[in-house]
């Protein structure tokens, strides 16, 4: 058993990490939970990023590659941290702003982050992804 929970560690710390069987358990608490660990990989990844900065900056030593390799790690996990906080939302039911990503109440018609106009679809009807554009 404990095989597993190392061999889960090891592949959750790794940061090629399936987000698509997380949200597939459609378990909010799971879900919270990635995220928050995803969260914690990304300020990893960040301070290994500042440690090579000074490297580079200090000491002259090329890490450009490995800089650059953590730079695209952290794009796909900022990524999947977003769809995973776009999969929380819904299962909260609340919004989240397409243009931010920040977690909004139902009821804001724009997003307090960004400015962002949201749909206001005023009942719980079956809301399917209105694409529509405002055309004036
Ligand atoms: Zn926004």
């Amino acid at each position: 058993m404990s095989f597993w929970d190392d061999l889960q560690k090891t592949l959750s710390e790794a940061t090629d990490f399936t987000v698509q069987k997380t949200t597939e358990l459609g378990d909010l608490a799971k879900l919270k939970y990635n995220i928050h660990s995803s969260e914690k990989k990304l300020e990893r990844i960040y301070a290994e990023m500042g440690k090579i900065w000074f490297d580079i900056r200090k000491n002259g030593v090329d890490r450009e590659s490995e800089a650059a390799t953590l730079v695209m790690q952290a794009e796909k996990l900022a990524g999947d941290i977003a769809g995973m906080k776009a999969e929380a939302a819904k299962l909260k039911k609340t919004n989240v702003c397409p243009v931010c990503s920040a977690e909004i109440s139902k009821e804001c018609t724009f997003c307090p982050v960004c400015g962002e106009k949201l749909c206001d679809d005023a009942d719980d009807v079956d809301d399917a992804d209105e694409a529509d554009e405002d055309i004036d």
